[in-house]
């Protein structure tokens, strides 16, 4: 890359940087960028700054948003006793992709990992317990990841949430569709075992 201009350089050396792109494919983007418009170089660099500048998290679920109040907790058409908690707000985008859910969400900002020294207070439980409180929730599923923490932090939670007498779920984990049982992974085949339900 050293045959190029230093503002060229420049630009391959920080879009290398983002997580996926080596250097060829910096090279690449660099030279897209030079031969399109200044136009379509200002939307691209303006909307990088804008993230920065307007994405916050939402005061009530924690995800991200670009008002105080996100999209989704202000839409009356949610249900607000159905409250679905998730480690980070890219789950909580897998599970409305999914369209199979409709009430609100409670994004947790990761996961107990003693290991790692994160323990309840590093993530938002507290504020979890806040809402069950306050808003009468009847129902909080437990959509964090399944893997160690994320089991540990499901647990954790419904033995919290025991003395609220509600309704605490686990979404069920299985065998993937279109998946061949000999490929999956036995904690996975156990659960998938242990959460059978009759057809
Ligand atoms: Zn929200």
């Amino acid at each position: 890359m050293s045959y190029y201009p230093a503002s060229i350089q420049n630009l391959i050396k920080h879009i290398s940087r983002l997580p996926g792109i080596g250097e060829k494919t910096a090279e690449r983007l660099a030279l897209h960028i030079l031969r399109g418009s200044r136009r379509e170089a200002e939307q691209l660099a303006n909307s990088i700054l804008n993230i920065k500048d307007r994405v916050k998290l939402c005061n009530r679920c924690f995800a991200l948003s670009d008002s105080d109040t996100c999209g989704l907790c202000s839409d009356p058409a949610r249900d607000p006793l159905l409250l679905c908690v998730v480690e980070q707000p890219a789950d909580m985008v897998a599970v409305e992709r999914s369209g199979a859910f409709r009430g609100m969400y409670h994004i947790l900002s990761g996961a107990l990992s003693p290991m790692n020294g994160i323990g309840p207070e590093d993530i938002r439980i507290r504020e979890l317990i806040a809402r069950v409180e306050k808003d009468r929730v009847k129902e909080v599923v437990l959509a964090t990841g399944t893997n160690v923490e994320g089991e540990a932090t499901a647990s954790y939670i419904a033995q919290i949430l025991e003395k609220y007498h509600i309704q605490v779920t686990r979404i069920a984990s299985g065998v993937p569709m279109g998946g061949d049982l000999k490929y999956v992974d036995q904690v996975t085949l156990k659960r998938a075992l242990e959460t059978r339900h009759a057809l």
